[in-house]
């Protein structure tokens, strides 16, 4: 099933994250705790793509056993970073398949010592370029990644978004954000967004902080602005981890709640492969979600 047709129903919904291994090792392990997060019924599981040799592999093999053992649908999320044109249809041949219709298409992250100006010769230097493949390819829903506080690479936002645009002209159904932790800046991002005519459904991604070590872990990977009222709880409750856990759910928790109070219908939340975590969300918004609007 196309994700496109899920994300416009008129109604409150949730999706969750998970990653896969980064070796054989603990497949199993990451296997049992992916698919008790997709048993809490999300609206989709998305599955990100970890970077070296066992990455498509590894993705594939849980996004298939997630929607096997579950019947919930997966989003396989596919970076071309260094990769060839026979990889990258090999990978779009497996996952159709293994009956999973929908793809995230990213670039990825430049590996240590590389420039942007470094990818003019590579075969897909940007995402939009891997975009446009999968669409000729055919028969996928494709998302694309967006970044409320800008990519850091971008001068500044008018160009991000120029380059959102290509995104979605390049075929893009859909966007779905880098984390953030003040919602004022996802309003004001999608406002600009409108503004420049990108007009396709923008998913928020949520990401719940559930302890200390997190917060660094977090600020490295996204560069998210943290508010005082985040930093504060972080403070107060850091060396607490029942505390912090606690208090970190019900800090996304609010601002889920914030999101669909104004307007939006669909949220991503990055589990971390964290049934529990994500399931404590999920019901925080029980009444909430599935209901019409
Ligand atoms: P692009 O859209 O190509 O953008 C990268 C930079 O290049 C931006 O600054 C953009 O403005 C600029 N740019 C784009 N097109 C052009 C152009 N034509 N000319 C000049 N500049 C241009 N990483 C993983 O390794 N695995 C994952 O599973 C994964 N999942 C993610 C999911 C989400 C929702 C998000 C937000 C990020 C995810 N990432 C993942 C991280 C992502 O790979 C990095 O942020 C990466 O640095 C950029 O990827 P992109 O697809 O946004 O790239």
């Amino acid at each position: 099933m196309k994700l496109i047709d899920l994300i416009r129903q008129e109604r409150f919904s949730l999706s969750f994250e998970v990653f896969p291994p980064k070796t054989d090792a603990s497949l199993a392990d990451v296997r049992a705790a992916t698919t008790e997060v997709a048993r809490l019924s999300p609206d989709f599981v998305s599955v990100t793509f970890g970077a070296g040799g066992a990455g498509s592999r590894l993705t594939l093999e849980i996004a298939e056993s997630i929607h096997r053992a579950t019947g919930v649908e997966t989003l396989a999320h596919l970076t071309c970073v260094g990769a060839d044109r026979a990889s990258i249809l090999g990978y779009l041949r497996a996952l159709k398949e293994n009956g999973i219709d929908n793809v995230m298409a990213l670039r990825g992250d430049l590996p240590q010592g590389m420039s942007a100006a470094d990818m003019d010769a590579a075969v897909y230097p940007h995402a939009s370029d891997l975009i446009r493949e999968i669409r000729a390819f055919g028969g996928f829903c494709i998302g694309a990644a967006c970044y409320p506080e800008v990519h850091p690479e971008s001068a500044n936002q008018a160009e991000d978004i120029r380059r959102l645009r290509d995104k979605v002209e390049a075929g893009a159904d859909f966007l779905t954000t880098q984390m953030f932790f003040d919602n004022n800046l996802l309003y004001s991002f999608l406002y600009k967004l409108r503004e420049a005519g990108v007009t396709v459904p923008v998913i928020p991604g949520i990401m719940p902080i559930t302890s200390a070590s997190q917060v660094a872990r977090a600020m490295k990977l996204s560069g998210s602005f943290m508010p005082r009222r985040f930093t504060s709880l972080v403070d107060r409750f850091g060396s607490d981890p029942a505390a912090m856990k606690q208090a970190g759910i019900i800090y996304a928790t609010d601002q889920i709640i914030d999101l669909f109070a104004n307007g939006i219908r669909h949220v991503h939340v990055y589990t971390m492969n964290k049934p529990d975590v994500a399931g404590a969300i999920q019901s925080n918004l029980l009444a909430m979600l599935g209901s019409s609007l």
